[in-house]
């Protein structure tokens, strides 16, 4: 990203790295933090340290050339007294101390317990020539995720060993995976996404809005529980949004209309593919959940929108709903379009924003109609569609 290391990235005026750091410092688990940081970084940590400091002990260690290296500094340098290490990633800003309690409660029973939570999309195997091996039952598929919490003996034994054989992994359940030692999967949040690419820090900008307001709350020494804020907000449980948007059509454009092609002589004109009902149906989405809209979200003079599926947006905008809590109940959308005659395509429509959605397709309803030659819709001079939507926390 920039070449900025994504945990030194800014949200909400602080570094990516200390809200991770910081959400280790309400939990009663936690005694002490170890960052592990590459040299040149630590001038620059230990600056951030003083401007933004720490109720607990910390130490700044400099890691190795390998993850697994980097984790044998760190685990080097804990206290003799702790019997627990947590492995987190610095570019996880948005762990919540409620998950970190609970894999740290789970570690305390079963050993070594991680965070994860359930896939929510069919998964495919494929072979060597890229075709479907076989489709594994995604009730046993988890994603997982960190912090990663194991016994420090457990951890200790396994790391050393794996070091003895020269075997190198890049995730710290398969130290104990080689060793047969059961790890727990602790369920987690989906709002815990790790910073991996430039629209990941939208959403973390956008999710750690709530966040942000409990640290200042921490610092100011008036803890605000999550209960006490949701019942002073009186955020109701179900929540509803509306949609509108217009394009107009134009030669030598494709008519792409909830993510199909739709043969015609006009296409609609857009930043990106123009699909006026996709994204309806976002700013129906972002609205219920009060987020603002797409151009908020997704700048039309951004060149990386530049002709992308609007599909792909909506993807990100059901991301981004998933992290503040909010289910999609039923989406409801009317597309109004003097030609062409949309009926042939609108099951197809309505299975592509379901898939994109990961809902159930007859929770989508999508609708046509013309405007009786009436206004730029019926001189066609243009598509319009409006969208409303349903969601719940
Ligand atoms: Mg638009």
């Amino acid at each position: 990203m920039n070449g900025v290391h994504k945990q030194w990235l800014t949200v909400h005026n602080m570094p990516v790295l200390l809200h991770s750091i910081r959400a280790f410092t309400t939990v009663p688990d936690v005694s002490e933090i170890i960052v592990v940081l590459k040299q040149q970084d630590i001038p620059k940590a230990e600056r951030m340290m003083q401007e933004h400091p720490i109720t607990i002990p910390y130490k700044l260690v400099c890691g190795g050339d390998t993850r697994q290296e980097s984790i044998l500094h760190g685990f080097e340098q804990i206290s003799d007294q702790s019997g627990f290490i947590a492995i987190h990633d610095g570019a996880r800003p948005l762990v919540t101390a409620q998950s970190i309690q609970n894999v740290f409660q789970d570690a305390k029973t079963f050993g070594c317990a991680i965070l994860g939570v359930r896939v929510k999309e069919t998964m495919k195997v494929v072979d060597q020539t890229g075709c479907i091996a076989h489709t594994p039952n995604r009730k046993n598929l988890f994603v997982a995720q960190t912090p990663q919490v194991f016994r420090c003996d457990l951890y200790q034994t396994a790391l050393h060993r794996a070091i003895q054989q020269g075997k190198r992994y890049t995730d710290d359940c398969q130290l104990m995976e080689s060793m047969c030692i059961p790890v727990h999967l602790t369920e987690g949040d989906y709002s815990n996404i790790k910073i991996t690419t430039p629209e990941d820090l939208h959403l973390v900008e956008a999710a750690s809005k709530d966040a942000c307001e409990n640290i200042i709350s921490f610092d100011r020494g008036i803890t605000v529980s999550d209960d006490t804020k949701q019942q002073e907000r009186k955020i109701p449980d179900m929540r509803i949004g509306q949609g509108y948007d217009v394009h107009c059509l134009a030669l030598d454009r494709d008519l792409i209309l909830g993510g199909v092609f739709v043969p015609h002589t006009t296409g609609l004109l857009g930043h990106s593919d123009a699909d006026v009902l996709t994204h309806a149906v976002m700013d129906a989405l972002l609205g219920a959940a009060g987020l603002g809209d797409i151009g908020r979200i997704f700048p039309d003079n951004d060149p990386k929108y530049h002709g992308i599926s609007s599909l792909t947006l909506l993807k990100q905008v059901c991301t981004l709903l998933a992290a503040h809590g909010y289910h999609i109940e039923n989406i409801d959308a009317t597309i109004m379009a003097q030609r062409p005659k949309l009926a042939p395509y609108l099951n197809d429509m309505v299975r592509n924003l379901a898939m994109t959605c990961s809902m159930d397709a007859d929770c989508i309803n999508v609708k046509a109609t013309t405007e009786e030659g009436l206004g730029f819709t019926g001189a066609e001079q243009g598509i319009s569609s409006c969208a409303v939507a349903l969601i719940s926390k």
